[in-house]
């Protein structure tokens, strides 16, 4: 029995992993469950799935589920610290991490510091602290697997040499697939009028509000870059961007003898999830089989760094190293919600990162505290950006 903490239950992330759980009792047992708000969406998660332990944000939504599901054994939470707590706890195995933002970063790294099994879905985590993550996970022997349906196809496309010896293992690069979101095509003079609800409109993968969003500016795939570069110990030279608007195939490996190494599906969570669950088996995890002669075509380009500036930010921070990818994502968090709060333009996300990212000096990820002390400051740096920008 593997005994799972799922942390940001009730998420597209969450929800999927709880999908692929209940096709498996006999296999996966929920030790503890962690939401931030959505209390009613917990409770029914807790009642289907009977936790030992369930976390929330604060007091006040603690009591709402202490009362909702006052007849289960599960105990209630709320909380930062009992966030780390149920990460770290002796009674579980496994955690998936799917908190969205810098809030699942200390969480996640509770989990890698007690040697845990982490399945990474919060790229946040990672991109913000680095080599101090890395550093962690092999000083506890942790494993971590990828949830990213990118990097989980990268995963599955490297040889098993490459662990032990990347530079002797013929791997020549790491070929990023994107989709594109849902502006690869639409006039760019235009971007500036985007709305919430268009940007969240993804052509292929139902998610989040806020990775949408990433997805929609290429956020993402410059997060993701960072990511490949550590979970991958890939140089930002090595890693390539491809855009492939069908979300077929999720990723590739080329190699030095002209072979590529791909994996392919359907654009749905639950296979990576699946996959990184029951790793090194296989389990069922309710996607269908890919049939290829439905496909009319797969398309390949290269991206547009006009359109798509935050990619190019991205690629600029991980060349900087240090804090700079800690700077960049605190950044992209408050222009993100800022633009979802209708407070400033599409446009003006990748300016509010921008600004930021000349204003503030990046140094030395000597620590976690060194970390939180730049994403401190990225912060409040871009809500004043924020704010000139919503009063012009
Ligand atoms: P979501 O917004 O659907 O869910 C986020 C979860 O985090 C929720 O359970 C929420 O309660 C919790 N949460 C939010 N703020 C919190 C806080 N301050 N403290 C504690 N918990 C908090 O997001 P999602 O789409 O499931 O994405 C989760 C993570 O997985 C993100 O890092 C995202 O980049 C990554 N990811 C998502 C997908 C996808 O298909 N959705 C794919 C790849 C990677
Ligand atoms: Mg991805």
């Amino acid at each position: 029995m593997q005994r799972i903490t799922i942390l940001g239950a009730t998420g597209s992330i969450g929800a999927s992993t709880l999908d692929v759980l209940a096709r498996h009792p006999e296999k996966y047992q929920v030790h503890a469950l962690t939401a931030h708000g959505r209390v009613d969406e917990l409770a029914a998660q807790c009642r289907a799935f009977r936790p030992a332990r369930a976390v929330v944000g604060t007091a006040e939504a603690a009591q709402r589920l202490a009362q909702l599901i006052a007849d289960l054994p599960t105990s209630v939470e709320y909380g930062a610290q009992a966030l780390c707590d149920v990460a770290a706890s002796p009674d579980t195995d496994t955690v998936m991490a799917a908190i969205v933002g810098g809030a699942g970063l200390a969480p996640t790294l509770a989990a890698a510091r007690a040697g845990k099994k982490v399945l990474l879905a919060n790229k946040e985590a990672l991109v913000m602290s680095g080599q101090l993550f890395m550093d962690a996970v092999k000083e506890h022997k942790a494993t971590l697997l990828p949830i990213d349906s990118e990097h989980n196809a990268i995963f599955q496309s490297l040889p098993q040499s490459y662990a032990r010896q990347p530079g002797d293992s013929g791997v020549a690069r790491i070929l990023l697939t994107a989709s594109g979101g849902p502006f690869l095509n639409r006039a760019v003079d235009t971007l500036e009028d985007v709305t919430p609800e268009e940007a969240c409109k993804h052509p292929n993968w139902v998610m989040g509000r806020k990775i949408s969003v990433d997805s929609a500016t290429m956020m993402n795939k410059g997060l993701e870059v960072i990511e490949a570069h550590w979970l991958f110990g890939a140089p930002a030279e090595m890693i390539e961007v491809v855009i492939h608007p069908q979300s077929v195939i999720h990723s590739m490996v080329s190699y030095v003898d002209g072979s590529v190494v791909a994996q392919l599906g359907n654009p749905d969570m639950r296979t990576p999830i699946a996959h990184a669950l029951a790793f090194p088996e296989r389990i069922e995890s309710g996607v269908g089989q890919l049939d290829l002669t439905r496909m009319a075509s797969l398309q390949f380009h290269r991206p547009d760094y006009q359109r798509f500036p935050c990619l190019a930010l991205a690629f600029e921070a991980l060349r900087d190293g240090g804090t700079a990818p800690a700077l960049l994502n605190a950044a992209n968090e408050v222009a993100v919600q800022a633009f979802l709060d209708r407070r400033i333009g599409f446009r003006d996300i990748d300016r509010v990162i921008g600004r930021v990212m000349d204003e503030i000096a990046h140094g030395a990820a000597a620590s976690i505290e060194a970390v939180m002390e730049q994403d401190a400051r990225a912060r409040a740096a871009a809500e004043r950006v924020v704010a000139g920008l919503a009063r012009a």
